[in-house]
């Protein structure tokens, strides 16, 4: 098979591409690098079945041609981290629906099969534990930017359902719960590539909040194979899924255990959310997907354990990305707990 990654060169995308070529598919990613990085590809550069196009998924001309040549797409472009969301609204709103309106559009031109990237961000602040896929989303305010995101997914998932039910288009969704593995970047937010990060240089290790917020991490191997399963399966279309773990940790309890496993001697620090985010940040409490529809299908289920990940990510860190910055504000307003 020919797939088509749309952000390729991405965490996720980058490993996905891995995996399919591993499997002999060809695969031709795009991706305009924005925050994908060539490192994620470019051990394929020489693989006869792999090419990567460096280009913005809203030009509808090049992804008119890439969609024509392709037999399925996994569309995985989009705005993602909580600090590039905080701090660049427009362009997350911009992205995640004129992306995915072009990729839908040309996928009914061509009838091909796509597999569209959602988030676990769609719940909103529901208290309801775990996620089930038909479970109601609970937003906040307009004026909080957090939810833009969460909102502008929302509409891709309307939009992807809207195609498969009027104009037959084969559609999957799949909702990503806290995916994380060797090769993701802690510059936009994301937690445990922080804290790996600022273990391994004995700087403090920053706990938003009260530390008692907790999640529910999935290493991305196991995610790829879940989406390979989605992908291959007919009885997936027209359905949504949640992908994840249901293993959960606090994010105080996760930052211990970050601290023990790179034998660290940084301090462990409770920032206030204002202090860290906007003011008027809302995070969520916990979140923990029901994965029993996937299970169902795929007899899927996660096999990597969270050390493992953070054993892999420091081995990453301490190798290939060692000189990989993460955003260094400075906090002023913390208190010392570990
Ligand atoms: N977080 C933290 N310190 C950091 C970055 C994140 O305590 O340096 C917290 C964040 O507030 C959230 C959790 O870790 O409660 C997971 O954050 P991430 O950005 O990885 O994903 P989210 O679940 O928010 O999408």
């Amino acid at each position: 098979m020919r797939y088509l990654i749309t952000g390729g060169a991405g965490f996720i995308g980058g490993h996905l591409c891995q995996a399919l070529l591993e499997q002999g598919h060809s695969v031709t990613a795009v991706d305009d690098l924005s925050t994908g990085r060539l490192e994620n590809v470019q051990m394929h550069s020489q693989n006869p079945n792999f090419q990567l196009v460096i280009e913005t998924i809203t030009n509808a001309t090049v992804m008119d041609r890439l969609v024509s040549e392709c037999d399925i797409i996994v569309h995985l472009a989009a705005a993602v981290g909580v600090e590039l969301i905080v701090r660049s609204p427009v362009h997350t709103i911009e992205t995640n629906v004129m992306g995915t309106e072009i990729v839908l559009r040309t996928a009914r031109r061509y009838r091909k099969k796509t597999l569209i990237a959602s988030t676990s961000e769609i719940y909103g602040k529901s208290d309801k534990i775990p996620f089930n896929e038909d479970d109601d989303s609970v937003m906040g305010a307009t004026t909080r930017h957090r939810w833009a995101y969460a909102t502008s997914k929302a509409l891709d998932e309307f939009l992807a359902l809207a195609y498969h039910r009027e104009f037959d288009l084969p559609v999957v969704v799949f909702r990503l719960f806290n995916t994380v593995g060797p090769r993701q970047r802690g510059r936009y937010g994301m937690v445990i590539p922080r804290f790996v990060k600022q273990a391994l240089s004995n700087q403090q290790m920053t706990v938003y909040g009260d530390g008692g917020q907790s999640r529910c991490f999935c290493d991305a191997r196991d995610v790829i194979r879940a989406i390979m399963g989605l992908a291959e399966n007919p009885q997936a279309i027209g359905k949504v899924f949640n992908i994840g773990s249901q293993a959960e940790i606090s994010i105080l309890g996760l930052a211990k255990r970050v601290k023990e496993l790179t034998n660290s001697t940084s301090e462990i620090v409770l920032v206030p959310y204002d202090e860290a985010y906007d003011v008027g940040f809302e995070d969520m409490r916990r979140r923990v997907p029901d994965t029993t529809r996937i299970h169902e299908l795929l007899a899927w289920q996660p096999q990597i354990g969270l050390d493992q990940t953070i054993q892999d990510i420091i081995h990453f860190f301490q190798n290939d990305g060692k000189d990989e910055p993460i955003s260094g504000k400075v906090h002023k307003n913390y208190q010392i707990v570990g």
